[in-house]
């Protein structure tokens, strides 16, 4: 049996939440060079419905300031900082940069939290290496693009290591960012979450559940699994006369299983393909990557 974590998402009792959780700012230290209020102002502009604030070491309570009727609504987290780092999301303190990173995954998820490990190839390919990513448990995901990097050493994209830990049996979440410095960093690369609401514990529970997407500008319109077959169907953001898109459907080992430029398009599900991942490109180099469709047994 495939598991689809989209399953029953795309229809009118669900939103797509455009959502950053990478966001430096309150000038708190160098990473942090605009306000929060500048900042929440352009993200407002630019449409998302959750935003946090994720300074290095510093907690910024902002959820706090959540009311009913606001259309972008913030999610409490920081960037903890140590030699790698890692989003703790949903949290309203911070760790000790002592202690070990398993502790502190630990006790976010305890707290009804969420632990994102980023930027695996900032400066590097081994940020964070393969034998960390394969040993650390229980946390949510990775960044598999963050936005800032393509301004800076090494590469905002992790896709291998994501590939590398599907296929290892780990299930974990491929998140978007911008890793927000400056305000031209903004809406560089997201994660659309389908949530019923844009509420911290409602967007965290549909995280968990892999119902949300990593996208640079394109949204999901369709993924079904119906009969033998996985069925994608993807757009522009904003209306286009536009048809055709790339998709690229990948298996376990990061294998290309199919590419098609078309409409919408579909892949056979064969078992032995353990998991199918979905990346769309348009002709702007825009892209999203979906969660994998999975073998119920595949993950552990
Ligand atoms: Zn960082
Ligand atoms: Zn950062």
């Amino acid at each position: 049996m495939w598991i689809n974590p989209y399953e029953n998402r795309f229809n009118d009792d669900f939103m797509q939440i455009r959502s950053n959780f990478h966001t430096h700012a309150g000038q708190i230290d160098g990473c942090s060079v605009n306000t929060i209020a500048d900042t929440t102002a352009l993200y407002e502009k630019l449409g998302y419905g959750l935003l946090c604030i994720s300074n290095h070491n510093r907690f910024t309570p902002m959820q706090q300031t959540n009311k009913p009727d606001m259309p972008m609504k913030f999610l409490d987290g920081y960037e903890h900082t140590c030699e790698q780092h890692m989003l703790c999301l949903g949290v309203n303190k911070e760790y000790d940069i002592t202690l070990p990173y398993q502790d502190i995954i630990d006790d976010v998820n305890k707290n009804n939290g969420l632990v994102i490990l980023c930027h695996p190839n900032w400066i590097r390919e081994d940020f964070w290496t393969n034998e960390s990513l394969l040993t650390l448990t229980d946390y949510s995901g990775i960044e598999i693009v963050n936005g800032v990097i393509s301004r800076l050493e090494g590469s905002g994209i992790a896709t291998k290591e994501w590939d590398m830990l599907l296929t290892a049996g780990k299930k974990v979440w491929g998140f978007g960012t911008d890793d927000y410095h400056w305000q031209s960093d903004a809406g560089k690369a997201f994660t659309m979450i389908l949530s019923r609401l844009n509420s911290p514990d409602d967007c965290l529970k549909a995280i968990n559940e892999g119902a949300h997407y990593a996208s640079t500008g394109l949204k999901l319109v369709r993924l079904s699994v119906e009969g033998n077959r996985l069925y994608c169907e993807a757009s522009r953001m904003i209306k286009t006369h536009l048809k055709n898109y790339t998709y690229r459907f990948y298996g376990k080992e990061g294998i290309l299983l199919k590419e098609d430029f078309a409409p919408s398009s579909y892949c056979e599900l064969k078992k032995e393909y353990g998991y199918i991942r979905i990346q769309v490109i348009n002709e702007e180099g825009k892209m999203l990557w979906t969660q994998p469709v999975y073998v119920e047994q595949w993950f552990d």
